[in-house]
Protein backbone atom coordinates (compact mmCIF):
# COMPACT_ATOMS: atom_id res chain seq x y z
CA UNK A 1 0.00 0.00 0.00
CA UNK A 2 0.61 3.83 -1.14
CA UNK A 3 -0.15 6.58 1.17
CA UNK A 4 -0.42 10.04 -0.04
CA UNK A 5 -0.46 12.60 2.38
CA UNK A 6 -1.47 16.34 1.42
CA UNK A 7 0.49 18.68 4.06
CA UNK A 8 3.18 18.88 6.21
CA UNK A 9 2.07 20.14 9.35
CA UNK A 10 2.19 18.67 12.90
CA UNK A 11 -1.12 16.09 11.41
CA UNK A 12 0.66 15.32 8.17
CA UNK A 13 3.87 14.39 9.84
CA UNK A 14 1.99 12.75 12.27
CA UNK A 15 0.22 10.49 9.79
CA UNK A 16 3.71 9.83 8.22
CA UNK A 17 5.49 8.50 11.18
CA UNK A 18 2.50 6.10 12.24
CA UNK A 19 1.94 4.80 8.74
CA UNK A 20 6.07 4.05 8.38
CA UNK A 21 6.91 2.44 11.17
CA UNK A 22 4.19 0.32 10.09
CA UNK A 23 5.70 -0.69 7.20
CA UNK A 24 3.50 1.49 4.50
CA UNK A 25 5.11 3.72 1.97
CA UNK A 26 4.32 7.41 2.52
CA UNK A 27 4.69 10.41 0.58
CA UNK A 28 3.62 13.92 1.77
CA UNK A 29 3.53 16.37 -0.81
CA UNK A 30 3.60 20.16 0.82
CA UNK A 31 2.82 23.19 -1.12
CA UNK A 32 5.58 25.78 1.13
CA UNK A 33 9.12 25.04 0.86
CA UNK A 34 9.39 23.98 4.58
CA UNK A 35 7.83 21.40 7.06
CA UNK A 36 5.06 22.73 10.37
CA UNK A 37 2.73 23.95 8.83
CA UNK A 38 1.05 27.30 10.96
CA UNK A 39 3.70 26.49 13.56
CA UNK A 40 6.22 27.17 11.44
CA UNK A 41 6.37 30.65 12.02
CA UNK A 42 9.38 30.46 14.45
CA UNK A 43 11.82 29.51 11.72
CA UNK A 44 10.81 33.43 9.94
CA UNK A 45 12.65 36.38 10.46
CA UNK A 46 9.96 38.09 12.19
CA UNK A 47 8.64 37.94 15.63
CA UNK A 48 5.93 35.55 15.53
CA UNK A 49 5.78 32.96 17.96
CA UNK A 50 2.55 32.13 19.26
CA UNK A 51 0.94 29.20 16.94
CA UNK A 52 1.37 27.17 20.21
CA UNK A 53 1.20 27.96 23.68
CA UNK A 54 0.03 25.09 25.78
CA UNK A 55 0.00 21.96 24.72
CA UNK A 56 -2.31 19.00 25.77
CA UNK A 57 -0.88 15.74 26.23
CA UNK A 58 2.64 16.11 27.84
CA UNK A 59 2.04 14.49 31.39
CA UNK A 60 2.89 11.05 31.92
CA UNK A 61 0.73 8.46 31.71
CA UNK A 62 -1.80 9.85 29.84
CA UNK A 63 -3.37 8.63 26.89
CA UNK A 64 -2.65 11.85 24.90
CA UNK A 65 0.57 11.60 26.14
CA UNK A 66 1.33 7.63 25.08
CA UNK A 67 -0.37 9.00 21.54
CA UNK A 68 3.01 11.80 21.54
CA UNK A 69 5.81 9.53 22.57
CA UNK A 70 4.66 6.84 20.06
CA UNK A 71 5.26 9.98 17.63
CA UNK A 72 8.68 10.41 19.45
CA UNK A 73 7.72 13.60 21.50
CA UNK A 74 7.10 14.84 24.94
CA UNK A 75 8.89 12.08 26.30
CA UNK A 76 9.49 13.93 29.46
CA UNK A 77 6.96 16.60 30.77
CA UNK A 78 7.64 19.96 30.12
CA UNK A 79 7.55 22.13 33.28
CA UNK A 80 3.86 23.07 34.17
CA UNK A 81 3.22 27.36 34.46
CA UNK A 82 1.39 28.02 37.87
CA UNK A 83 -0.75 30.15 36.53
CA UNK A 84 -2.78 30.00 33.15
CA UNK A 85 -4.65 33.16 32.31
CA UNK A 86 -5.72 36.38 34.68
CA UNK A 87 -8.62 38.26 33.85
CA UNK A 88 -8.38 42.05 34.96
CA UNK A 89 -11.80 44.15 34.78
CA UNK A 90 -13.02 47.36 36.18
CA UNK A 91 -10.69 46.73 38.76
CA UNK A 92 -11.56 43.35 39.69
CA UNK A 93 -9.14 39.95 38.74
CA UNK A 94 -9.45 36.90 38.78
CA UNK A 95 -6.66 34.29 37.68
CA UNK A 96 -6.45 30.63 36.56
CA UNK A 97 -3.95 28.85 38.90
CA UNK A 98 -2.96 25.48 38.27
CA UNK A 99 -4.09 25.07 41.96
CA UNK A 100 -7.75 25.58 41.19
CA UNK A 101 -8.51 26.10 44.72
CA UNK A 102 -6.70 29.60 44.60
CA UNK A 103 -8.93 30.54 41.89
CA UNK A 104 -12.32 29.12 43.35
CA UNK A 105 -10.99 31.67 46.89
CA UNK A 106 -10.88 34.44 44.20
CA UNK A 107 -14.03 34.17 42.81
CA UNK A 108 -15.43 33.66 45.90
CA UNK A 109 -13.94 36.65 47.12
CA UNK A 110 -15.60 38.56 44.54
CA UNK A 111 -19.86 37.34 46.02
CA UNK A 112 -19.94 35.42 49.01
CA UNK A 113 -23.38 34.96 48.11
CA UNK A 114 -22.66 32.90 44.95
CA UNK A 115 -20.38 30.60 47.12
CA UNK A 116 -22.47 28.03 46.53
CA UNK A 117 -22.23 27.42 42.67
CA UNK A 118 -18.37 28.54 42.65
CA UNK A 119 -17.96 25.48 45.32
CA UNK A 120 -20.00 23.41 42.59
CA UNK A 121 -17.84 24.99 39.77
CA UNK A 122 -14.31 23.92 41.69
CA UNK A 123 -15.82 20.81 41.89
CA UNK A 124 -16.47 19.93 38.93
CA UNK A 125 -13.10 21.57 37.56
CA UNK A 126 -11.66 18.60 39.52
CA UNK A 127 -13.71 16.07 38.52
CA UNK A 128 -12.79 16.49 34.90
CA UNK A 129 -9.34 16.61 35.89
CA UNK A 130 -9.02 12.56 34.97
CA UNK A 131 -10.75 13.13 31.42
CA UNK A 132 -8.75 13.08 28.70
CA UNK A 133 -10.16 14.70 25.25
CA UNK A 134 -9.78 11.75 22.62
CA UNK A 135 -11.81 9.97 25.22
CA UNK A 136 -15.13 11.70 23.20
CA UNK A 137 -14.38 9.67 19.74
CA UNK A 138 -15.73 6.53 19.12
CA UNK A 139 -12.96 4.89 17.94
CA UNK A 140 -10.80 6.00 20.59
CA UNK A 141 -10.66 3.11 22.83
CA UNK A 142 -7.20 0.66 21.45
CA UNK A 143 -7.60 -1.87 24.32
CA UNK A 144 -10.36 -3.66 26.61
CA UNK A 145 -8.07 -2.02 29.82
CA UNK A 146 -8.70 1.27 27.90
CA UNK A 147 -12.47 1.25 27.35
CA UNK A 148 -12.78 0.24 31.72
CA UNK A 149 -10.57 3.55 32.44
CA UNK A 150 -12.54 5.82 30.00
CA UNK A 151 -15.76 4.08 31.92
CA UNK A 152 -14.67 4.96 35.20
CA UNK A 153 -13.12 8.50 34.37
CA UNK A 154 -16.39 9.48 33.02
CA UNK A 155 -18.76 8.14 35.49
CA UNK A 156 -17.89 10.70 37.95
CA UNK A 157 -18.22 14.00 35.41
CA UNK A 158 -21.90 12.52 34.57
CA UNK A 159 -24.03 14.20 37.28
CA UNK A 160 -21.97 17.31 35.91
CA UNK A 161 -22.54 17.19 32.61
CA UNK A 162 -26.26 16.92 33.37
CA UNK A 163 -26.00 20.09 35.60
CA UNK A 164 -24.27 22.38 33.31
CA UNK A 165 -25.64 21.06 30.01
CA UNK A 166 -25.23 23.44 27.24
CA UNK A 167 -25.79 26.23 29.62
CA UNK A 168 -24.27 29.34 28.33
CA UNK A 169 -22.22 31.76 29.77
CA UNK A 170 -24.03 34.68 29.73
CA UNK A 171 -26.93 32.32 31.22
CA UNK A 172 -25.13 30.96 33.74
CA UNK A 173 -23.95 34.30 34.84
CA UNK A 174 -28.03 35.29 35.75
CA UNK A 175 -27.76 33.13 38.52
CA UNK A 176 -25.07 34.98 40.39
CA UNK A 177 -26.11 37.36 43.06
CA UNK A 178 -22.64 39.49 42.96
CA UNK A 179 -22.71 41.58 40.04
CA UNK A 180 -18.97 41.25 39.46
CA UNK A 181 -19.81 37.53 39.17
CA UNK A 182 -22.47 38.43 36.52
CA UNK A 183 -19.94 40.73 34.85
CA UNK A 184 -17.39 37.53 34.59
CA UNK A 185 -19.27 35.01 33.40
CA UNK A 186 -21.13 37.00 31.06
CA UNK A 187 -19.11 39.74 29.50
CA UNK A 188 -14.83 38.45 30.39
CA UNK A 189 -15.20 34.97 29.69
CA UNK A 190 -17.41 34.89 25.94
CA UNK A 191 -20.95 34.88 27.18
CA UNK A 192 -21.77 32.36 24.11
CA UNK A 193 -19.55 29.67 25.28
CA UNK A 194 -20.62 27.09 27.51
CA UNK A 195 -20.10 27.33 30.98
CA UNK A 196 -18.67 23.40 30.24
CA UNK A 197 -16.33 24.44 27.60
CA UNK A 198 -14.29 26.58 30.37
CA UNK A 199 -14.66 24.09 33.04
CA UNK A 200 -13.20 21.28 31.12
CA UNK A 201 -10.18 23.69 29.75
CA UNK A 202 -9.34 24.83 33.16
CA UNK A 203 -9.63 21.32 34.06
CA UNK A 204 -7.05 20.29 31.55
CA UNK A 205 -4.08 23.14 32.78
CA UNK A 206 -5.06 22.25 36.61
CA UNK A 207 -4.01 18.64 35.63
CA UNK A 208 -1.18 19.03 34.68
CA UNK A 209 -1.68 18.11 31.19
CA UNK A 210 -1.50 21.23 29.45
CA UNK A 211 1.82 22.89 29.36
CA UNK A 212 3.28 25.42 27.57
CA UNK A 213 7.07 24.20 26.83
CA UNK A 214 9.74 26.58 25.92
CA UNK A 215 10.45 26.70 22.27
CA UNK A 216 7.45 23.93 21.87
CA UNK A 217 7.18 25.69 17.72
CA UNK A 218 10.64 24.64 17.04
CA UNK A 219 10.76 21.28 18.85
CA UNK A 220 8.16 19.74 17.76
CA UNK A 221 8.26 20.93 14.08
CA UNK A 222 12.03 19.67 13.65
CA UNK A 223 11.67 16.60 16.01
CA UNK A 224 8.30 15.14 14.18
CA UNK A 225 10.20 16.01 11.15
CA UNK A 226 13.14 13.87 11.76
CA UNK A 227 11.23 11.10 13.36
CA UNK A 228 9.37 10.87 9.31
CA UNK A 229 12.61 11.43 7.59
CA UNK A 230 14.27 8.61 10.13
CA UNK A 231 11.31 5.83 9.59
CA UNK A 232 12.34 6.40 5.33
CA UNK A 233 9.13 9.41 5.13
CA UNK A 234 9.55 11.35 2.16
CA UNK A 235 8.13 14.96 1.77
CA UNK A 236 8.14 16.80 -1.47
CA UNK A 237 7.62 20.73 -1.10
CA UNK A 238 6.71 23.41 -2.97
CA UNK A 239 4.05 21.07 -4.23
CA UNK A 240 0.95 22.62 -3.86
CA UNK A 241 -2.49 20.55 -4.76
CA UNK A 242 -4.80 22.04 -7.42
CA UNK A 243 -7.89 19.46 -7.64
CA UNK A 244 -7.95 15.95 -7.89
CA UNK A 245 -9.37 13.38 -10.18
CA UNK A 246 -12.38 10.80 -9.27
CA UNK A 247 -13.22 7.70 -10.51
CA UNK A 248 -15.34 5.15 -9.43
CA UNK A 249 -15.59 6.87 -5.99
CA UNK A 250 -11.97 6.89 -5.60
CA UNK A 251 -9.35 9.44 -6.13
CA UNK A 252 -7.49 8.12 -9.03
CA UNK A 253 -4.44 11.30 -9.75
CA UNK A 254 -3.42 14.14 -7.74
CA UNK A 255 -3.06 17.09 -9.61
CA UNK A 256 -0.51 19.37 -9.12
CA UNK A 257 0.42 22.79 -10.60
CA UNK A 258 2.83 21.42 -13.28
CA UNK A 259 2.33 17.40 -13.04
CA UNK A 260 0.56 14.91 -11.97
CA UNK A 261 0.79 12.11 -9.33
CA UNK A 262 -1.09 8.41 -9.54
CA UNK A 263 0.84 5.88 -7.54
CA UNK A 264 -0.76 6.31 -4.77
CA UNK A 265 -3.70 3.90 -3.06
CA UNK A 266 -5.03 5.93 -0.01
CA UNK A 267 -4.63 10.04 0.58
CA UNK A 268 -5.14 11.59 3.82
CA UNK A 269 -6.21 15.34 3.64
CA UNK A 270 -4.51 17.32 6.26
CA UNK A 271 -4.76 20.73 4.71
CA UNK A 272 -7.48 22.62 5.87
CA UNK A 273 -11.34 22.15 5.10
CA UNK A 274 -11.94 24.89 2.72
CA UNK A 275 -9.29 23.52 0.40
CA UNK A 276 -10.26 20.36 0.67
CA UNK A 277 -13.79 21.30 -0.70
CA UNK A 278 -11.85 23.46 -3.14
CA UNK A 279 -10.42 20.46 -4.91
CA UNK A 280 -13.09 18.19 -4.18
CA UNK A 281 -15.10 20.92 -6.29
CA UNK A 282 -17.25 21.79 -3.26
CA UNK A 283 -19.02 18.25 -3.78
CA UNK A 284 -18.87 16.83 -0.36
CA UNK A 285 -22.60 18.29 1.22
CA UNK A 286 -21.87 17.02 4.76
CA UNK A 287 -18.60 18.87 4.32
CA UNK A 288 -20.44 22.18 3.33
CA UNK A 289 -21.63 22.05 6.95
CA UNK A 290 -18.48 21.85 8.64
CA UNK A 291 -17.20 24.63 6.67
CA UNK A 292 -20.01 26.80 7.87
CA UNK A 293 -19.91 25.93 11.63
CA UNK A 294 -16.04 26.45 11.28
CA UNK A 295 -16.47 29.63 9.81
CA UNK A 296 -18.61 30.93 12.76
CA UNK A 297 -17.09 29.32 15.69
CA UNK A 298 -13.30 28.54 14.99
CA UNK A 299 -10.68 30.82 16.40
CA UNK A 300 -8.68 31.22 13.30
CA UNK A 301 -5.65 32.82 13.86
CA UNK A 302 -4.22 36.08 15.62
CA UNK A 303 -3.70 39.70 15.95
CA UNK A 304 -0.66 40.04 17.94
CA UNK A 305 1.09 43.30 18.79
CA UNK A 306 4.57 43.11 20.19
CA UNK A 307 6.50 46.32 22.56
CA UNK A 308 9.57 45.62 23.19
CA UNK A 309 9.91 47.02 26.97
CA UNK A 310 12.60 48.88 29.31
CA UNK A 311 13.63 46.30 31.20
CA UNK A 312 14.94 48.64 34.39
CA UNK A 313 12.10 50.80 34.33
CA UNK A 314 8.91 48.15 33.93
CA UNK A 315 11.04 45.76 36.37
CA UNK A 316 8.75 43.40 38.42
CA UNK A 317 5.67 44.87 37.13
CA UNK A 318 5.99 42.44 33.86
CA UNK A 319 6.52 39.57 35.27
CA UNK A 320 3.23 39.66 37.21
CA UNK A 321 0.98 41.44 34.42
CA UNK A 322 -2.34 40.90 34.42
CA UNK A 323 -4.32 40.65 31.86
CA UNK A 324 -5.99 43.76 30.97
CA UNK A 325 -9.99 44.28 29.35
CA UNK A 326 -11.42 46.34 27.15
CA UNK A 327 -13.49 46.69 24.18
CA UNK A 328 -11.55 46.89 21.41
CA UNK A 329 -12.99 46.23 17.81
CA UNK A 330 -10.94 44.09 15.71
CA UNK A 331 -11.47 43.01 12.31
CA UNK A 332 -14.96 42.49 12.15
CA UNK A 333 -15.89 42.06 15.98
CA UNK A 334 -16.12 44.16 19.25
CA UNK A 335 -13.24 41.73 21.70
CA UNK A 336 -13.51 42.19 25.15
CA UNK A 337 -10.53 41.01 26.89
CA UNK A 338 -7.18 39.99 24.95
CA UNK A 339 -4.12 38.04 26.39
CA UNK A 340 -0.52 39.93 27.47
CA UNK A 341 2.48 37.34 27.54
CA UNK A 342 5.92 38.18 28.29
CA UNK A 343 8.36 37.35 25.83
CA UNK A 344 12.35 37.08 26.14
CA UNK A 345 14.93 37.19 23.70
CA UNK A 346 17.59 35.26 24.82
CA UNK A 347 19.93 36.74 22.20
CA UNK A 348 19.78 40.11 22.89
CA UNK A 349 18.58 40.12 26.15
CA UNK A 350 15.37 41.90 25.45
CA UNK A 351 12.21 41.32 26.81
CA UNK A 352 8.76 41.65 24.82
CA UNK A 353 5.82 42.30 25.64
CA UNK A 354 3.07 39.99 23.28
CA UNK A 355 -0.56 40.67 23.05
CA UNK A 356 -2.93 38.43 21.20
CA UNK A 357 -6.43 39.12 19.90
CA UNK A 358 -8.02 36.25 18.72
CA UNK A 359 -9.57 36.47 15.04
CA UNK A 360 -11.89 33.94 12.86
CA UNK A 361 -12.56 33.29 9.26
CA UNK A 362 -14.74 36.46 9.04
CA UNK A 363 -11.59 38.56 10.33
CA UNK A 364 -9.54 37.38 8.12
CA UNK A 365 -11.70 38.25 5.34
CA UNK A 366 -12.00 41.95 6.80
CA UNK A 367 -7.91 42.22 7.28
CA UNK A 368 -7.34 40.54 3.32
CA UNK A 369 -9.59 43.47 2.40
CA UNK A 370 -7.98 46.24 4.02
CA UNK A 371 -4.83 44.85 2.63
CA UNK A 372 -6.23 44.37 -0.82
CA UNK A 373 -7.54 48.28 -0.93
CA UNK A 374 -4.86 50.10 0.52
CA UNK A 375 -1.85 49.40 2.41
CA UNK A 376 -1.88 52.60 4.02
CA UNK A 377 -5.50 51.46 5.58
CA UNK A 378 -4.07 48.32 6.84
CA UNK A 379 -1.17 50.17 8.08
CA UNK A 380 -3.31 52.70 10.26
CA UNK A 381 -5.32 49.78 11.28
CA UNK A 382 -2.43 48.31 13.03
CA UNK A 383 -1.04 51.85 14.75
CA UNK A 384 -5.46 51.97 15.75
CA UNK A 385 -4.85 48.99 17.76
CA UNK A 386 -1.36 49.24 18.54
CA UNK A 387 -3.08 52.57 20.71
CA UNK A 388 -5.82 51.18 21.85
CA UNK A 389 -3.94 48.30 23.93
CA UNK A 390 -1.14 50.78 24.87
CA UNK A 391 -3.82 52.99 26.41
CA UNK A 392 -5.62 49.79 28.08
CA UNK A 393 -2.28 48.78 30.02
CA UNK A 394 -1.09 52.49 30.68
CA UNK A 395 -4.48 53.08 32.05
CA UNK A 396 -3.99 49.88 33.96
CA UNK A 397 -0.22 50.38 35.22
CA UNK A 398 0.44 53.75 35.17
CA UNK A 399 4.21 52.95 36.26
CA UNK A 400 4.47 51.05 32.63
CA UNK A 401 4.03 54.96 31.32
CA UNK A 402 6.65 55.14 28.29
CA UNK A 403 7.74 51.92 28.61
CA UNK A 404 6.28 50.17 25.90
CA UNK A 405 7.63 50.95 22.61
CA UNK A 406 5.22 49.48 19.82
CA UNK A 407 7.82 47.17 17.29
CA UNK A 408 4.95 45.31 14.95
CA UNK A 409 1.59 43.46 14.79
CA UNK A 410 1.29 40.57 12.81
CA UNK A 411 -2.55 39.92 11.08
CA UNK A 412 -4.08 36.63 10.35
CA UNK A 413 -2.07 37.85 6.76
CA UNK A 414 0.99 37.79 8.19
CA UNK A 415 0.64 34.15 8.91
CA UNK A 416 -0.87 33.79 5.35
CA UNK A 417 2.05 35.21 3.59
CA UNK A 418 4.72 33.48 6.19
CA UNK A 419 3.10 29.88 6.94
CA UNK A 420 0.76 29.61 3.52
CA UNK A 421 -2.27 29.19 5.73
CA UNK A 422 -4.06 31.28 8.21
CA UNK A 423 -6.16 29.39 10.94
CA UNK A 424 -5.60 26.86 13.67
CA UNK A 425 -7.88 26.34 16.58
CA UNK A 426 -6.62 26.53 19.79
CA UNK A 427 -8.11 23.35 21.34
CA UNK A 428 -11.05 23.89 23.66
CA UNK A 429 -12.28 26.84 21.69
CA UNK A 430 -15.55 26.61 19.72
CA UNK A 431 -15.78 22.76 20.83
CA UNK A 432 -19.21 21.54 19.29
CA UNK A 433 -19.14 17.53 20.55
CA UNK A 434 -21.59 16.52 17.97
CA UNK A 435 -19.84 18.15 15.02
CA UNK A 436 -16.84 16.91 16.68
CA UNK A 437 -18.49 13.39 16.53
CA UNK A 438 -19.76 13.69 13.24
CA UNK A 439 -16.27 13.85 11.50
CA UNK A 440 -13.90 12.02 13.93
CA UNK A 441 -13.98 9.27 11.79
CA UNK A 442 -12.61 11.02 9.01
CA UNK A 443 -14.89 10.28 5.95
CA UNK A 444 -14.75 12.22 2.81
CA UNK A 445 -18.24 11.21 1.68
CA UNK A 446 -18.68 9.26 -1.39
CA UNK A 447 -14.98 8.61 -1.65
CA UNK A 448 -13.44 5.75 -0.72
CA UNK A 449 -9.44 6.13 -0.49
CA UNK A 450 -9.51 9.16 1.26
CA UNK A 451 -8.97 9.70 4.77
CA UNK A 452 -9.59 13.84 6.40
CA UNK A 453 -7.61 14.44 9.69
CA UNK A 454 -6.34 17.24 11.28
CA UNK A 455 -7.07 20.89 12.40
CA UNK A 456 -10.49 22.21 11.19
CA UNK A 457 -11.87 18.56 10.19
CA UNK A 458 -12.08 18.23 13.91
CA UNK A 459 -13.58 21.66 15.07
CA UNK A 460 -11.64 21.85 18.28
CA UNK A 461 -8.43 21.92 16.40
CA UNK A 462 -4.88 21.97 17.99
CA UNK A 463 -2.10 19.86 17.42
CA UNK A 464 -2.77 17.55 20.12
CA UNK A 465 -6.20 16.37 17.99
CA UNK A 466 -4.48 16.71 14.99
CA UNK A 467 -1.92 14.63 15.51
CA UNK A 468 -4.79 12.31 17.57
CA UNK A 469 -6.80 12.41 14.07
CA UNK A 470 -3.75 11.41 11.95
CA UNK A 471 -3.02 8.68 14.02
CA UNK A 472 -6.50 7.16 13.79
CA UNK A 473 -6.77 7.71 10.02
CA UNK A 474 -3.48 5.79 9.59
CA UNK A 475 -4.72 2.75 11.99
CA UNK A 476 -7.35 2.85 9.70
CA UNK A 477 -5.60 2.24 6.78
CA UNK A 478 -2.65 -0.58 8.75
CA UNK A 479 -6.00 -2.13 9.39
CA UNK A 480 -7.15 -2.14 5.72
CA UNK A 481 -3.33 -3.00 4.84
CA UNK A 482 -3.48 -5.92 6.99
CA UNK A 483 -6.51 -7.06 5.78
CA UNK A 484 -5.54 -7.11 2.49
CA UNK A 485 -2.63 -8.88 3.01
C1 LIG B 1 -2.67 31.95 16.85
C2 LIG B 1 -2.77 30.47 17.07
C3 LIG B 1 -2.64 29.97 18.35
C4 LIG B 1 -2.70 28.59 18.57
N1 LIG B 1 -2.50 28.08 19.83
C5 LIG B 1 -2.48 26.74 20.03
C6 LIG B 1 -2.20 26.19 21.30
O1 LIG B 1 -1.94 26.90 22.26
N2 LIG B 1 -2.21 24.84 21.44
C7 LIG B 1 -2.46 24.00 20.39
O2 LIG B 1 -2.42 22.77 20.57
N3 LIG B 1 -2.72 24.50 19.16
C8 LIG B 1 -2.74 25.83 18.96
N4 LIG B 1 -3.00 26.35 17.72
C9 LIG B 1 -3.41 25.42 16.67
C10 LIG B 1 -2.26 24.64 16.07
O3 LIG B 1 -1.18 25.50 15.76
C11 LIG B 1 -2.79 23.97 14.81
O4 LIG B 1 -4.01 23.29 15.07
C12 LIG B 1 -1.83 22.94 14.26
O5 LIG B 1 -0.52 23.43 14.16
C13 LIG B 1 -2.35 22.54 12.90
O6 LIG B 1 -1.55 21.56 12.32
P1 LIG B 1 -2.04 20.83 11.02
O7 LIG B 1 -0.94 19.98 10.55
O8 LIG B 1 -3.35 20.18 11.25
O9 LIG B 1 -2.37 21.98 9.96
P2 LIG B 1 -1.42 23.07 9.30
O10 LIG B 1 -0.37 23.51 10.22
O11 LIG B 1 -2.34 24.07 8.70
O12 LIG B 1 -0.71 22.26 8.12
C14 LIG B 1 -1.33 22.04 6.90
C15 LIG B 1 -0.23 21.95 5.85
O13 LIG B 1 -0.82 21.69 4.60
C16 LIG B 1 -0.19 22.48 3.61
N5 LIG B 1 -1.15 22.65 2.53
C17 LIG B 1 -2.32 23.32 2.56
N6 LIG B 1 -2.93 23.23 1.38
C18 LIG B 1 -2.13 22.47 0.59
C19 LIG B 1 -2.23 22.02 -0.76
N7 LIG B 1 -3.26 22.34 -1.53
N8 LIG B 1 -1.22 21.26 -1.26
C20 LIG B 1 -0.15 20.93 -0.49
N9 LIG B 1 -0.01 21.34 0.79
C21 LIG B 1 -0.99 22.09 1.31
C22 LIG B 1 0.12 23.78 4.35
O14 LIG B 1 1.15 24.52 3.70
C23 LIG B 1 0.55 23.25 5.72
O15 LIG B 1 1.93 23.00 5.78
C24 LIG B 1 -2.93 27.72 17.47
C25 LIG B 1 -3.06 28.24 16.17
C26 LIG B 1 -2.98 29.60 15.96
C27 LIG B 1 -3.06 30.11 14.56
Amino acid sequence: MKVAIIGSGITGMSAGITLQKAGIDTVIFEKMSTPGGVISVYKKDILINNALEFVFGTAQNTFANDMWQSLGMFTETPENKKQFKTFWWKGHSVSIYKDFDKTVKELISLGQADEKHILRLGKAVKKFQKIELPLITKASSDTLRRLIKIFFNCFPVIPEVLYYGLLSCRKYSKKMKSPELREFFADVLTGSRSVLQYIVLWSFFSAGNFSAPDNNQKEMTETLYENYIRYGGKVIFNKELISVTVKDKRICTLNFQNDTVSDFDHVIFTNDIFAVNTVFNNSGKRLKTLENTIKNEHITSSVMLYFSIDKEKASKIIDNLLIPCAPIKVGSRLLNNFSVRIQEDTQTDKKALSVTLYQNEKDFAVWKELNDDSTKQYKDEKQRIARCITKTIEERYPELKGCLQFSDMTTPLTYFRYTGVNCGGWMPEGWNPLIYLRYARGKMPGIKNAQLAGQKVFPIGGTTLGAFSAVKASQRLIKLCNKTD
